[in-house]
């Protein structure tokens, strides 16, 4: 069946997403067979519902985007996610990227500063049966130190440089994936792995994501 003249049907447009997330380097295929399940649809609405199976980042309520595909996987797959991992995601969204994570990881907490983005990803959460991720309307640059420390942070906001608290709730061993840099210009995605003498950072690729802003929105 298809859906629709022009659209191709589901199988070719999921062949297509998947091809797009290999070519950009998603190799991983614990986290492209996530990707294959997980129906980003579900996490755009409005407008722009129909390219949700394009590899481009998308408006979303409030203002803010869902990030391109091609770099969910590649922050996934750098953050090298296991079975009994505590996950911290700083800015919800629209909750694609959560529900990505939550079906690699034991458990998921996802942090937005706007109320509104968290109570729909909470649903769509829910119409998915994924219930190990809880969502909270917080400031993420404090990280969540009541559910601390963190096997892997994964921050997709930009901030100048990686927050302190996030830094000091991270696991030794553990891993945080983060976009730094200014937010009108390109960042770098860096992974930072803390080992029991301090921090190390490799430098993966450039990016471009909305900015971490200070405090709890109004809405
Ligand atoms: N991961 C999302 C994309 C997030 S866009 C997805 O998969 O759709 C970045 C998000 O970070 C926005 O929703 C924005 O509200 C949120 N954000 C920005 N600053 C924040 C902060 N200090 N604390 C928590 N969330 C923040």
């Amino acid at each position: 069946m298809t859906d629709g003249p022009g659209e191709g049907g589901i199988a070719e447009r999921k062949m297509r997403f998947l091809f797009a997330l290999r070519s950009k380097g998603v190799t991983d295929a614990r986290v492209l067979s996530v990707m294959e399940r997980i129906d980003r649809g579900l996490f755009v609405r409005g407008l722009f519902a129909e390219r949700a199976y394009e590899d481009m980042p998308l408006p979303i309520a409030c203002g803010q985007t869902i990030s391109q595909p091609s770099v969910v996987g590649l922050m996934t797959q750098a953050a090298q996610v296991g079975p009994r991992d505590k996950v911290l995601e700083v800015g919800t969204g629209s909750g694609y990227q959560a529900a990505v994570l939550a079906c690699l990881a034991r458990r998921v907490y996802s942090v937005d500063r706007h109320r509104r983005l968290v109570r729909e990803a909470e649903a769509v959460f829910s119409a998915l049966g994924l219930s190990n991720i809880t969502a909270f309307a917080a400031d993420g640059s404090f990280g969540l130190p009541d559910h601390a420390p963190f096997d892997r942070i994964v921050v997709t906001a930009a901030a100048e440089d990686p927050p302190g608290p996030l830094l000091a709730q991270l696991k030794i061993g553990g891993i945080m994936v983060l976009p730094v840099g200014q937010s009108d210009t390109v960042q770098s995605l860096i992974r930072v792995t803390r080992h029991e003498g301090g921090y190390d950072y490799d430098e993966l690729r450039p990016v471009r994501f909305v900015p971490l802003v200070e405090g709890l929105s109004d809405d």
